[in-house]
């Protein structure tokens, strides 16, 4: 048979940790926290499972759950979805880019990602006939020059996915990038898909500039988002996008094909925690900075070079004062050497710049984990 995905190997995130498993080495590779979240809402869960809550959630998300999002999207972007048309829970924002890019991209639609991409974007336009049209961000800034991205626009071009805060640089969206966006989308009529899950996770005070918060371009987009990141529960792989009904509507039809439902209690149960946590997000961002204030302090030291994340749980490192080497065989050295696990980001480039020395390592780890690696870190 001939390969759908000729070119697509093993994601990263599976091969850092495996290698990481392999080495007894700390895994600072794929992103998920190295602690639970709230017992609470973990308690939720189990309350849940045992009241019988065991089977088929409706397929577009329980309604207490689509209940408390479209509370928190009021609170936090004074953005008014309608619980019943707007809102879909998914099996992770994974499965809800997946939906929405197979429910909008046809034969030789051109799609416009900006490297470096998160991984899955790709492989889902190519799965789905697409073209997926690679705009490189440049180290230091990674800012988007919205000219190049003008002329990028063919009348091809069918969406456009941005991903604010970015994984993996953590660079963050400003209200310029949300307007010069919208004027783009506005005048070639094209489709946003705006991949949020980092969206409390944002640094020193600074807003999350949701697509949601701009109404026009809102009307234009589909946004989502992870309950992965924001309540320290990736393995539970329950997301959610919003869009207005008419886009939302086509994102159902493959969704309801694709997985159906997500898990009932989970959803339950962070239905539950949401209504009575409103609180959570507000805090999230200050744990998170003290996370990355710890690691780049102890990192201080070290030969590493490096500018605070603005957003996201990682942090991008430039170790060419220690090896000049590219940065795949930077992590494989690193966890042999070092013991520590690292992601190379030249993997989320279709055309990675030659010269680029830079790691991403995931902070969101306990202080004794964060230290363990920083301390094997400095000697190198
Ligand atoms: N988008 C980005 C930018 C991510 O970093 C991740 C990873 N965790 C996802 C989407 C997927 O989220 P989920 O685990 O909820 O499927
Ligand atoms: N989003 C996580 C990361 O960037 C990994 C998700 C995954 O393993 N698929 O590390």
């Amino acid at each position: 048979f001939d390969s759908k995905l000729p070119r697509t190997g093993t994601t990263i995130f599976t091969q850092m940790s495996e290698l990481a498993a392999k080495h007894q080495a700390i895994n600072l590779s794929q992103g998920f926290p190295d602690f639970d979240g709230p017992s609470e809402l973990l308690n939720r869960v189990d309350h849940y499972i045992q009241q019988g809550a065991n089977q088929y959630a409706p397929m577009t998300g329980v309604p207490t759950l689509r209940q408390a999002i479209q509370s928190k999207l009021s609170r936090c972007y004074n953005h008014q979805a309608d619980v019943d048309t707007d809102i879909t829970v998914t099996s992770g924002a994974t499965e809800a880019l997946f939906a929405t890019i197979s429910a909008f991209v046809q034969q030789g639609d051109e799609v416009i990602v900006f490297d470096p991409a998160y991984d899955s974007y790709d492989p889902a336009i190519r799965l789905n006939g697409g073209i997926p049209v690679h705009i490189a961000l440049l180290p230091p800034s990674f800012a988007i020059d919205w000219q190049t991205v003008a002329n990028a626009v063919t009348e091809k071009t069918k969406i456009i996915i941005v991903n604010s805060p970015h994984n993996p640089t953590g660079t963050v969206f400003s209200s310029n990038d949300l307007d010069a966006l919208y004027e783009l989308a506005e005048q070639h009529d094209l489709l946003v898909l705006s991949d949020e899950v980092y969206e409390h996770i944002v640094f020193e005070g600074a807003e999350h500039q949701s697509v949601l918060r701009h109404k026009a371009l809102a009307k234009r987009s589909v946004v989502v988002s992870s309950f992965g990141k924001t309540y320290h529960t990736t393995g539970w792989k329950i997301g959610y996008c919003v869009a207005p009904a008419a886009l939302m509507a086509e994102v159902r039809k493959v969704h309801q094909y694709l997985t159906f439902s997500s898990s009932t209690p989970m959803q339950l149960a962070l239905a539950d925690y949401l209504a009575a946590h409103p609180e959570h997000d507000e805090i999230l961002p200050s744990f998170y900075q003290q996370k990355r204030d710890f690691f780049n302090k102890a990192m201080s030291s070290s030969r590493f070079t490096f500018t605070p994340s603005p957003g996201t749980y990682f942090q991008l490192m430039d170790y060419s004062a220690i090896q000049d080497i590219p940065d795949s065989e930077f992590a494989l050295w690193l966890i042999e050497t070092a013991g520590v696990a690292a992601i190379p980001i030249s993997v989320f480039y279709q055309t990675p710049p030659e010269d680029l020395r830079l790691v991403r390592f995931c902070f969101a780890k306990q202080t004794s984990t964060l230290s363990d690696a920083a301390k094997q870190l400095i000697t190198l």
